[in-house]
């Protein structure tokens, strides 16, 4: 009984994987489609890498804990150095995600938090600067301040960070140019975002999102 499951989990974690590598979607705030199907009430585990500000990753974290119920921190540790694309000074992350999805094995999101400029491959851009990525659904996020400017940074941080959760949660990007789900499509968007719209709202709560 024990080894055909284990047989199964062997076969399911192909095909999860093939999976992630054939379908990609490319947007700046970007997500990678996969066929994994998400778990209602969710964990999230907040990787805060060293680094970010503690008071920004406080920030993040307390506006994270207001959506999400059930949340749990992990001590601030570096970016992996295996994620450097040492060829444009910053990190993949395609990467990031993927190696943070070795370490949760799907049994609760994780959100990395960094200050560090990240990237992915979008079109014909080989390494292309984002502010987040995140699996679509899946268990796996990383959302980036670098990119993110303005005086009221910090709440486009929090806008970015909750787009990159519910792309985990299956959330697709969104029409309504109001929402957080819109697709940022290379450009910020972010001050013209005031919150989920109705649509994605009723998706998330069925999750179990506090909105
Ligand atoms: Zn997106
Ligand atoms: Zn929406």
């Amino acid at each position: 009984m024990k080894s055909s499951n284990s047989l199964a989990n062997i076969v399911l974690a192909f095909l999860i994987t093939s999976s992630l590598i054939s379908c990609k979607q490319e947007t700046t705030s970007q997500s990678i489609i996969s066929k994994e199907k998400p778990k209602q009430q969710k964990t999230i585990v907040i990787q805060p890498y060293s680094d970010l500000d503690k008071s920004q990753a406080d920030f993040i974290i307390s506006e994270v804990k207001k959506v999400c119920p059930k949340v749990v921190v992990n001590k601030p540790i570096p970016l992996p150095v295996s994620a450097y694309y040492a060829a444009n000074k910053r990190f993949r992350a395609d990467s990031i995600i993927a190696i943070q999805k070795r370490i949760c094995q799907n049994k609760y999101t994780l959100l990395g938090l960094t200050s560090k400029d990240i990237s992915t491959t979008k079109g014909n851009a080989k390494d292309f600067g984002i502010m987040g990525l995140g699996y679509c659904p899946g268990y796996s996020c990383v959302v980036s301040g670098f990119r993110i400017k303005g005086s009221n940074r910090m709440e486009k941080f929090r806008k970015v960070t909750l787009h990159e959760l519910a792309h985990t949660e299956g959330l697709p990007h969104c029409p309504n140019l109001h929402c957080y789900m819109r697709d940022a499509k290379g450009k910020d968007h972010l001050n013209e975002e005031t919150d989920f719209c109705e649509g994605c709202k009723k998706k998330l709560l069925e999750k179990g999102w506090k909105l």
